[in-house]
């Protein structure tokens, strides 16, 4: 049916993408991650540079008892070193001693003179050597083999350090050995030919250009292209690369990686599969990638940022009230794509610049509809909540705030009044008690009080110390994580204002996330708790 052109996935999360400062993942989460990128579709995955550090041998082990389906896993190393013999040298041992899990062998091939005479110090007919008898060493033992051509986008366009050009007599050298090096791989029938945009620095002009050029002159070639985003233009460029004839686009599914990161292969994916440019994974699987992406962000311990291409909250969301009108009256008009193609839903949110209409919207569509009236009755009484992101932060709020204002909340507790003690001693003994009085139902005034290890924790703890002796299904659910945001709400004034957000989960649910929003930190805390049992008492009704 599709006409698309089909192009390879490379995932470079597990060895380029690890060069990012600060970033880590766990050995299961690791394996896991792998196989959920195989389920969506991923070809390849490399998973690290050939015997490099702990992380690979331990990797490589617990993947011998892991099943990552089709995927085919590559491991990276350096051609034989000048002067040795390639059966002793140390990547090739490593990439042969697991070929049967990971069949893929990626050799990195410096490709521009200027490289081969000042970082590897070595003589181009050396360079050449070395990479064809790692080649064939490595092909001879029934391992694929990739090349990574570094700094091949520098090569074809003449630049030199920090991007300069060089002079043309050097600059057609250089570009003359490239084709010597392109002409040997060639021969040599490696599987892919990946043209590396190391230091970022290209341009969609260019790839175009490179890549076009190399896929004339080698008919017999398949191209892949690594890039990166120095210069913001790494999706661009690896879009260009497709169009060219790029066969592979490698990247990061997040866009991980030194400096300003790889090619963000979620974008990549979703940007061109969605308007049909490119074919990377069957289209059923499509509506997989914000959960691959999604998890993969949880993997390694990030949030999903806001404003992340097709996968982030805000990709499919409008918090404008001009737009929520539009989008009320004609569903997709501020949309590029239907989100639930990539199994994600449009979102409406309602912050300081939503107005009435994406109250209406929203309201409706969680199941509390409010009218005009009742939606400026919403604004009225939550101005800090709105202003301060906290219905944006939770949606489980939001509905509570709808059905307090159309008195659809059961009565079934509110606080009266409340206080925390929060002390610490000379000897940084802490000491945290909060206390309360409780309107349970429509009379019982009840004073409850509990200690805590911070004041999220003994407020919670009070509040659920009594009321799970009027409803008992309070006992199964838990106190999860907490965060506190400052912000300054008001124009008018200079209160700070803090916003807490607090998710709660039990057995068998899924998690919910509750807001407050308050000058007070408790206060903001304790709005958040009291969401957070509302809801639970609402879902067990
Ligand atoms: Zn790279």
């Amino acid at each position: 049916m599709t006409s698309a052109r089909q192009v390879e996935i490379f995932d470079t999360s597990l060895r380029d993408g690890m060069q990012q400062p600060n970033i880590e993942i766990s050995i299961p989460n690791a394996v896991a991650l792998l196989q959920r990128m195989s389920g969506f579709g991923v070809h390849y995955a490399e998973i690290g540079f050939a015997g490099a550090n702990q992380f690979v041998a331990d990797l490589t082990r617990a993947l011998d008892s892991a099943d990552t389906g089709a995927m085919k896993l590559a491991l990276f190393g350096r051609t034989r070193g000048r002067g040795t013999r390639v059966q002793d040298w140390p990547d090739a041992q490593f990439i042969l001693s697991h070929k049967a899990r990971v069949p893929v062998a990626v050799l990195v091939i410096k490709s521009r003179l200027l490289d081969i005479e000042r970082s590897l110090e070595t003589t181009l007919e050396e360079n050449l050597l070395m990479a064809r008898e790692t080649i064939d060493y490595l092909q001879q033992s029934g391992l694929e083999v990739l090349v990574d051509f570094e700094h091949a986008m520098d090569a074809c366009c003449g630049r030199r350090e920090n991007g300069e050009l060089c002079d043309p007599v050097y600059r057609a050298r250089s570009l003359d050995y490239f084709h010597q090096l392109t002409e040997q791989c060639i021969a040599q029938r490696v599987h892919r030919i990946v043209i590396c945009d190391t230091t970022g620095g290209a341009s969609p002009e260019e790839v175009t250009q490179v890549i076009s050029g190399l896929t004339q002159r080698y008919p017999d070639g398949r191209f892949g292209f690594h890039g990166h985003t120095d210069r913001g233009l790494g999706v661009a460029n690896a879009r260009a690369a497709v169009f060219a004839g790029a066969v592979q686009i490698q990247g990061t599914l997040l866009g991980t990686g030194e400096r300003c990161g790889n090619v963000n292969l979620t974008t990549v994916i979703g940007s061109m599969q969605l308007r049909g440019e490119a074919e990377f994974v069957p289209p059923a699987n499509l509506a997989g990638l914000t959960r691959l992406a999604h998890s993969a962000f949880g993997a390694f311990g990030f949030e999903v940022p806001h404003s992340s291409p097709i996968v982030g909250r805000g990709a499919f969301g409008t918090w404008a009230g001009m737009h929520g009108s539009s989008e009320r009256k004609n569903p997709g008009a501020y949309l590029w794509s239907d989100p639930a193609r990539v199994g994600a839903s449009p979102v409406i949110g309602v912050n300081g610049q939503s107005g009435k209409a994406n109250i209406l919207l929203l309201s409706e569509s969680l199941g509390a509809p409010l009218d005009s009236t009742q939606a400026q009755a919403l604004l009225d009484a939550n101005q800090p909540m709105i202003e301060g992101g906290g219905f944006t932060s939770s949606e489980v709020s939001f509905r509570l705030a709808c059905l307090r204002i159309v008195g659809g909340l059961p009565n079934r507790f509110s606080v009266k009044s409340w206080r925390v003690i929060d002390e610490s001693d000379e000897t940084r003994n802490r000491y945290v008690q909060a206390s309360m009085q409780l309107t349970i139902g429509d009379a019982s005034v009840i004073t409850t009080r509990a200690e805590g290890s911070g004041p999220v924790d003994a407020l919670t703890k009070a509040m659920r110390r009594e009321l799970e002796k009027w409803y008992p299904v309070i006992a199964k659910m838990r106190l999860g994580t907490f965060s506190v945001k400052a912000i300054d709400v008001s124009a008018h004034d200079t209160a700070a204002y803090v916003r807490v957000t607090v998710s709660f989960n039990a057995d068998g649910h899924q998690p919910w996330t509750t807001a407050g929003v308050s000058s007070d930190m408790n206060q903001a805390a304790l709005m958040a708790i009291e969401d957070g049992f509302h809801h639970w008492l609402l879902v067990n009704k």
